[in-house]
């Protein structure tokens, strides 16, 4: 279980850190919201603890664009006010839970439980295409029942797909989705990427459920009702 801290003050973000990493938690730390935004670019986390007063960019902005980038780990907001309107707007863009500061460690700690509890739950549900499979809670991915070990880049641009049958993905798209948000494919990392996924997913099967949608591109197949 990898959890995301996003603080800028430095005492809280050790005192977070220490205490997950005691709980066998692995920890990756952000001070800024621009900073957390390129580390979930990056990386995939099962749990994010975000501030609410970031430098660059606040917590609520980031919360909005982690929803918009269809990430879909639970997130915990920090703030040191405690107003309705704080929360209604912390939940609003997407929270699913709120902190306020100070807090006990323990509170912190049931709270990420109580969420990630739920998370199990939730993710249960596996994608299909056809007879590809992808189970979110795992991470497995099999084609016809076999197992198709995969990148972790990979794994995120089939997920990508899977969630979305059907529907045209841009290069643009993805290189935000899973590069980050402010990438530029100089150097063809898309193509290359999907076109290994390809091998692995449909290979030379005859159904073929990634497809290229020329000039602007790819898909995962919608299946026939
Ligand atoms: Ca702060």
């Amino acid at each position: 279980m990898t959890i995301l801290v996003v603080e800028d003050e430095y005492k809280i973000t050790r005192f977070i850190q220490r205490g997950l990493e005691m709980e066998h938690y692995t920890v990756d730390v952000a001070y800024d919201g621009e900073e957390a935004l390129n580390k979930l670019g990056v990386n995939d986390y099962d749990l994010i603890i975000l501030d609410l007063m970031l430098p660059k960019k606040d917590g609520i902005e980031v919360c909005k664009e982690i929803r918009a980038r269809k990430i879909d780990a639970p997130v915990i907001m920090l703030t040191a006010r405690d107003t309705i309107e704080d929360r209604i707007k912390g939940l609003d863009q997407g929270a699913d839970d709120y902190v306020v500061k100070p807090f006990a460690f323990g509170e912190l700690l049931a709270r990420i439980r109580a969420l990630l509890r739920r998370e199990k739950t939730v993710k249960r549900s596996v994608l299909q295409v056809a007879d590809l499979v992808l189970d979110p809670a795992t991470h497995e991915v099999t084609r016809a029942g076999t197992p198709i070990p995969l990148t972790s880049k990979e794994y995120r641009l089939l997920d990508y797909f899977m969630r979305r049958p059907g529907q045209v993905c841009t290069r643009t798209m993805i290189g935000e989705h899973i590069w980050g948000y402010n990438f530029i494919d100089s150097s063809n990392v898309i193509d290359v990427s999907v076109s290994n996924l390809r091998k692995k997913v449909d290979g030379d099967l005859p159904l073929q459920l990634i497809k290229t949608v020329r000039n602007v591109g790819y898909k995962i197949i919608q299946e026939p009702r």
